[in-house]
């Protein structure tokens, strides 16, 4: 039987790139882009107002930057707010009201802020002189540098990295309405079981709701990936090879259940009857051991990467992180990093117990103290024991064929990625 690091080199080498699209700015977040954004704009595009108060020239403050008690006095010769701009070329002895946001008035260089209006003088509107006493003043003050974030012409996002809000802003700043991505694998999700009923209803003694439809799904939006459900396959060939049949469309199929040595356990050799060709069955680890993956050639298009998933749903969940996560992210053209399942070390809390013939990855709590880890195993059940995996930010990695582990032993954990980074920022 194959370990882990095994099958994902196998995922690794089965995996294709998904075309790039184009696409809004909005609904690219999270996805990888593709092609520089390339600024058609300086930024600011001209020298900005960074206050509401009276656009200057700087020489008429001279003074005042040795002395906090001058007070100017200027003509107010026009008004600009945001949007506006004026044809004024401002001389000694002027000022013009300016509010944030607005460009400079041509020869004007620095802002006295609206606070610094002398009390008992004029409110400063056109047509007013106005007194101004800036004990603090420093030339060029409140003004942001026409370039001085960035150039027209300049690249302002490289092509690989993953979007987040303030990229999709500064694209919208540099006129990118649409950017090229990674297009995000659709992943088609069937799961199989005569037992199996939809979430809204009520269970008969034998059945149990489909936990792993919502499940899978929610896992594979989380990764930025499109999830189609495709319902429930009963376990007999037809019902399997209908869903099937629309389920290898997709750029990814994951199936939930029937891959083990049942009776019922159908899916393995329903998909290779169907041309899907087995690339490993069986990985050893547990939860987990029964996982079927294989690739299906598409006529026209990249193949389609197939995982049979165990049906327990702690098992489907632990194989999702381990295989599954990695082969959407190789799709969107991000490259597996194999020490995701073997670099991570931590102190132990507590003991655990020894391994079988297989590793075991064991539900976990991580914490960060004083710059170390930390982990504790928690109270788990099994591989049907959604509950006891509900609490875990990781998972703690027992090797196979090892004696129990005591307090304060260094031991292999992985952190479940979404789940550990949100609650140690
Ligand atoms: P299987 O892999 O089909 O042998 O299923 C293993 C166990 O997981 C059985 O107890 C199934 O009832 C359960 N199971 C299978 N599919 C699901 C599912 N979609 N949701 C919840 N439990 C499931
Ligand atoms: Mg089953």
């Amino acid at each position: 039987m194959i370990d882990v690091i095994e099958a994902l080199r196998r995922i690794e080498k089965a995996a294709v790139v998904n075309q790039p699209r184009r696409v809004r700015i909005e609904n690219a977040v999270g996805l990888r882009l593709w092609e520089d954004v390339i600024s058609d704009t300086d930024s600011p595009p001209w020298h900005r107002s960074m206050m509401d108060g009276f656009a200057v020239i700087s020489n008429d403050f001279a003074l005042a930057e040795d002395d906090d008690k001058t007070v100017v006095s200027l003509d107010v010769v026009a008004e600009i707010g945001a949007g506006q701009t004026t044809a004024i070329i401002l001389k000694e002895g002027q000022c013009v009201r300016i509010m944030t946001g607005a460009p400079m008035p041509s020869g004007a260089d620095a802002v006295i802020p609206i606070e610094r209006v002398v009390t008992g003088s004029s409110d400063g509107h056109v047509g007013e002189r106005v007194s101004l006493h800036d004990p603090h003043f420093r030339f060029g003050q409140h003004v942001s540098q026409k370039a001085s974030f960035f150039q027209a012409g300049q690249t302002v996002i490289n092509s690989g990295v993953e979007l987040e809000p303030v990229h999709i802003g500064l694209a919208a700043e540099v006129g990118a309405s649409h950017v090229t991505v990674n297009a995000p694998p659709r992943v088609s999700i069937i799961t199989t079981g005569n037992e199996l009923i939809s979430d809204c209803q009520i269970p008969k003694k034998g059945q149990i709701r489909n936990t792993n439809e919502p499940m899978l799904s929610a896992a594979v939006a989380r990764c930025g990936a499109e999830p189609i459900p495709m319902g429930i396959a009963r376990d007999y060939a037809e019902s399997l090879r209908a869903l099937m049949a629309q389920g290898l469309a997709a750029d990814i199929l994951l199936l939930s259940g029937g891959v083990s040595a049942g009776d019922y356990d159908l899916v393995p050799r329903t998909l290779e009857k169907m041309g899907v060709e087995c690339i490993f069955h069986k990985v050893c680890l547990k939860p987990g051991k029964p996982i079927w993956f294989g690739v299906f050639q598409r006529p026209a298009a990249s193949p389609t990467l197939v995982f049979g998933l165990p049906g327990n749903p702690v098992s489907a969940l632990v194989c999702f992180e381990l295989f599954v996560r990695p082969a959407l992210g190789l799709v969107s053209g991000r490259s597996i990093d194999m020490k995701s399942v073997s670099h991570h070390r931590a102190r132990l809390i507590g003991s655990i117990k020894g391994s079988g013939d297989r590793p075991v990855y064991h539900p976990c709590r991580l914490e960060l103290s004083d710059g170390r880890l930390f982990v504790e195993a928690l109270q788990w059940g099994g591989s049907a024991d959604l509950l006891g995996l509900s609490h875990a930010n990781g998972l703690l990695v027992v090797p196979k064929n090892c004696g129990d582990y005591q307090e304060g032993e260094v031991v292999e954990v992985i952190p479940l990625v979404s789940r550990f980074r949100h609650e140690s920022e």
